[in-house]
């Protein structure tokens, strides 16, 4: 030590004649585990921050008061030294976690004992609708508020029973959630406590999940094994019941009847047949590929006058009309995926007018585009139903269309072909005062659906 004394004092130019080393000690609590169950730190340990040298330039030594002195000074650098560290350490954690909150999709939020919000991130703000000023320091139940609960008990119930109990076991909560504007969206909520000393509750975390898409995807499924079980039963029982007829001998000797039964079985495999392609065509588009023929130059005027014909031979209730501009021109289409088009929206123009009445196809064009409307006087659909009619599987309840059988996939099937075509739909309608449907198809879609080679990617 001396000889390191005597190079230092030579470096410096002073005339160092002592010198002492303080040690910069804390103690510092050992973690065994993150502080769950009340496993807090029971051993701890003394860690060396650094060391104080003091040198004198008088040769007296150090005196038992000096080195007092000088330890309690130690002592207390080490402190300083350590705070500022500790500080250091909080503020880079509390950094970390401001940016795990703010990336993470999940709604999570901070409660208090008292279960007022301490803090909560962008993604709970955004889903519940609440600004940061209305959220933080207001009660738990203010942000989070039933409309439904599907779960046994809300997190005030909970605590209510004795949550989190002997094995803190984080609480988990599912149900509709209304959101500040009085809109609702399904949520699941996982609560976890988090434990101070002697167990007691410091705070509660927890993390919302929207889970609207899967409650939506749940209740697709329902729609579609009850639509596609109430669909096939009715012709398949038709056709079943019409082939026991004609089993029985005496119904064979009457031609008109075997006739009428042979008429009827044919008629309800075709409509088997139609609810199988379109079951096939759905699982097509979810699964982004519905197929497309080669395009060709239609003449949709021809197109649409067969189709025409075929329904007017099948009602006698409603009068049929074309109206077609002259000189409609010929456009670029995929024939049979836009027969599909016309023949769905000119069945349900019957189908929806069980009064009967007129139905009109009209077709005018502009240089770019030709737009085919086809309009009927029927049930009419009310305002706030008009997007949905295009959905899988929507249906609109009106008593007036009460028993006309479907399975709301025609319009959804429909659309995703207009638009592959490059095209739009709509309806204008007023309930009771029938509707009108929308085409407006591109003169030239050509490329658009042979760039694919048959093969159409929607989105
Ligand atoms: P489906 O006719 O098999 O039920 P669609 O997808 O063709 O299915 O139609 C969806 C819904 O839109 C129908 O259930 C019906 O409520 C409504 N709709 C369609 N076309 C008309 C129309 N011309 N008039 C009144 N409502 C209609």
């Amino acid at each position: 030590m001396s000889a390191k004394l005597a190079e230092i004092a030579a470096e410096t130019g002073l005339l160092l004649r002592q010198v002492v080393s303080l040690p910069m000690v804390v103690e510092r609590e050992t973690w065994l585990d993150y502080p769950q169950r009340g496993e807090w730190p029971e051993s701890q340990a003394r860690e060396l921050l650094g060391i104080i040298f003091i040198f004198r330039s008088q040769s007296l030594s150090f005196s038992p008061d000096d080195r007092q002195i000088l330890a309690n000074f130690a002592d207390y650098a080490a402190i300083a030294v350590n705070n500022a560290r500790l500080y250091e350490a909080a503020v880079n954690e509390r950094r970390r976690i401001d940016a795990l909150l703010g990336v993470s999709a999940d709604g999570i939020m901070v409660l208090g004992p008292d279960l007022k919000v301490e803090r909560l991130n962008r993604a709970l703000l955004t889903l519940t609708g609440w600004s940061r000023a209305e959220a933080v320091a207001y009660p738990h139940d203010t942000i989070i508020s039933w409309a439904r609960q599907h779960s046994e008990q809300t997190l005030s119930q909970a605590l209510a029973g004795g949550w989190p109990g002997e094995d803190f076991r984080p609480l988990y909560v599912e149900g509709d959630l209304r959101r500040r504007n009085g809109s609702v969206v399904s949520v699941e909520i996982m609560y976890a406590p988090l434990l101070g000393r002697a167990n007691r509750l410091l705070n509660i975390i927890g993390i919302v999940r929207d889970i609207s898409r899967f409650r939506e995807a749940d209740a697709l499924k329902a729609t579609f094994i009850s639509v596609v079980s109430h669909e096939l039963k009715t012709p398949v029982a038709i056709i079943r019941g019409y082939a026991e007829t004609l089993l029985r001998p005496q119904a064979r000797r009457d031609p008109a009847l075997v006739e009428e039964l042979l008429t009827g079985i044919v008629e309800e495999s075709e409509r088997l047949a139609d609810l199988v392609d379109d079951l096939l065509d759905a699982s097509l588009l979810e699964a982004g590929g519905l197929s497309f023929q080669e395009v060709e130059a239609l003449n949709l005027e021809e197109l649409l006058g067969e189709i025409v014909e075929r329904y007017a031979a099948q009602t006698e209730q409603h009068q049929l009309r074309l109206d077609f501009s002259s000189e409609f021109p010929t456009i670029d289409g995929d024939p049979q995926r836009l027969a599909q088009v016309f023949d769905n929206l000119i069945s349900n123009a019957i189908k929806y007018s069980p009064q009967g009445g007129e139905v009109w196809i009209r077709g005018r064009a502009t240089p770019a585009e030709v737009t085919l409307a086809v309009k009927d006087s029927g049930v009419g659909i009310p305002l706030d139903e008009q997007e949905r009619i295009f959905e899988r599987f929507y249906r609109v309840e009106v008593p007036e269309a009460r028993g006309v059988s479907g399975t709301g996939l025609g319009l959804y099937l429909v659309r995703a072909i207009v638009r592959a075509h490059g095209g739009r739909i709509w309806v204008e309608s007023e309930l009771g005062e029938g509707a009108t449907f929308y085409v407006t198809l591109p003169r030239q879609t050509g490329l658009v659906l042979q760039a694919t080679a048959g093969m159409i990617t929607l989105k």
